[in-house]
């Protein structure tokens, strides 16, 4: 069920940069070049300018990019640090100061959470820090210096989203109980995290990061957000920085060794460029015009059985009217008759009127159904860069995608894409997703990318 399409984001070894493609496509370039083409055809075929095929010929193949070795600042003192982090009970704050003093090496909490994560110490910084007015993580919670508070957070369920989350109830919904014998924290060490706190939230950085009220603002969507998953280890990926996507777990826990991060824009292109690339697989276009004749047929074939009963009742009234006609023709008089003959004629007009209505005419499809489904896939990209249909085409793209996995090998980046094939007929043809609703089809794996894709 899935496509795997590798294609390397920048070859290595390459002055400048060279744009992205596939290794299909670059063998297919080489193809095309020892058959005698030119530059500039194989571009036109291929979609790309002349001079990446140039570069890419000159290349000579295909080539992934060499792994990126950066010299870690923590580097040769691991050992140095899991002593330390036994010695303090996995309080990674109190090593980081020491890491700071000791060795003058000055890095962040998560840094140096990170550097022993995968020998067993798996918290998080937020699992310690937490929310303080909440009232979570280690730091705040009141249970430690004898307080059990209830009732503090409400969960509700987002609807867009589906995910728990909480809410802050108002002070005096709390519900507070004092249980001293519990307490192992005393009370002066309690005061000093607490002035601690509040000095880190009246630095006035911490205040012009609050003043923007950023959590209100509704960020931006983007193509890939919510989809991305790792290949190495199945976990979700998240922002690095502004434009950089990478692993969650390899980044904050250190659990997963696909440390690489990926240039969200890259990464964008590439689905949009595998999305249409695989919906233009000549099974996909036979798929969707198949599906969309079906469905019309059987709509057709559902009116066609509801007129043929109408005209059998219109019989049967018929046939009753002329027995009572000519039961009052020979002079029978009821009170019962004429009630009857009336609902009798009342439904021989309403029959009347619905078989007036032209009868269904046989299925004609779009002669250009499948050069209209190819122009809406090709302008896949061009719809998202269009601000004014952006939500919406963004929307309707996301549909199209239940996941995409990303794996980094030897020999380059590896995308793998699944999709519904519901959504994509739904783009194609707006009024056939109406029909469609039941429509599960998945699609289907080819054998990955073949140049027969793009009619070499
Ligand atoms: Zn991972």
């Amino acid at each position: 069920m899935n496509e795997v399409k590798d294609a390397g984001l920048y070859p290595t070894g390459m002055s400048g940069r060279i744009e992205m493609r596939t290794p299909d496509e670059v063998s297919a370039m080489l193809a095309l070049k020892s058959c005698g083409w030119g530059t500039k055809r194989i571009a036109a075929e291929l979609g790309c300018s002349p001079n990446t095929v140039k570069r890419w010929i000159a290349e000579g193949g295909w080539r992934g990019m060499a792994p990126v070795t950066r010299r870690k600042s923590l580097d040769g003192l691991e050992d140095w640090i899991v002593e330390r982090f036994r010695q303090h009970g996995g309080n990674a704050d109190v090593v980081r100061q020491e890491l700071a003093a000791e060795k003058d090496v000055v890095v962040s909490l998560r840094t140096v959470e990170r550097a022993v994560a995968h020998r067993g110490i798996l918290w998080r910084d937020t699992a310690i820090r937490g929310h303080r007015i909440r009232g979570t993580g280690i730091l705040n919670n009141e249970l430690y210096i004898g307080r059990l508070v209830w009732n503090r957070l409400r969960y509700i369920k987002d609807p867009e989203t589906g995910r728990r989350v909480s809410r802050l109830n108002p002070k005096e919904e709390w519900i507070t109980t004092e249980v001293p014998e519990l307490r192992i924290i005393d009370e002066t060490l309690w005061d000093e995290v607490k002035h601690r706190q509040g000095e880190i939230d009246a630095d006035p950085r911490v205040q012009s990061i609050k003043a923007t009220r950023f959590w209100e603002q509704r960020r931006q969507t983007h193509l890939l957000t919510g989809l991305l998953r790792c290949g190495c280890c199945g976990g979700g990926f998240a922002a690095v920085g502004r434009d950089y996507l990478a692993c969650s777990a390899a980044r904050k826990l250190g659990t997963c060794t696909q440390k690489r991060s990926y240039r969200r824009a890259e990464l964008e292109s590439l689905v949009l460029d595998l999305l249409r690339r695989r919906l233009m697989q000549p099974e996909a276009v036979a798929a969707f015009i198949t599906a969309y004749g079906e469905e019309i047929n059987a709509g057709r074939a559902s009116q066609a059985a509801d007129r043929a009963r109408l005209e059998a009742e219109q019989a049967t009234v018929m046939r009753r009217l002329d027995g009572l006609y000519d039961a009052i023709a020979d002079g029978l008089r009821t009170p019962g008759l004429k009630e009857k003959l009336t609902s009798l004629e009342d439904r021989r007009a309403e029959l009347d009127a619905a078989l007036s209505a032209p009868a269904p005419s046989p299925v004609r499809l779009h002669p250009n159904l499948s050069e209209i489904y190819r122009r809406k896939v090709m302008a896949l990209a061009e719809t998202l860069a269009d601000p004014e249909i952006r939500t919406t085409a963004l929307d309707t793209i996301r549909g199209l995608i239940n996941a995409i996995t990303v794996h980094e090998r030897s020999d380059g980046t590896t995308v793998e894409l699944e999709g519904a094939i519901t959504a994509m007929i739904e783009l194609a043809q707006p009024e056939a997703g109406k029909s469609l609703d039941v429509c599960s089809v998945k699609v289907v794996a080819g054998a990955g990318f073949e140049p027969a894709a793009f009619r070499l």
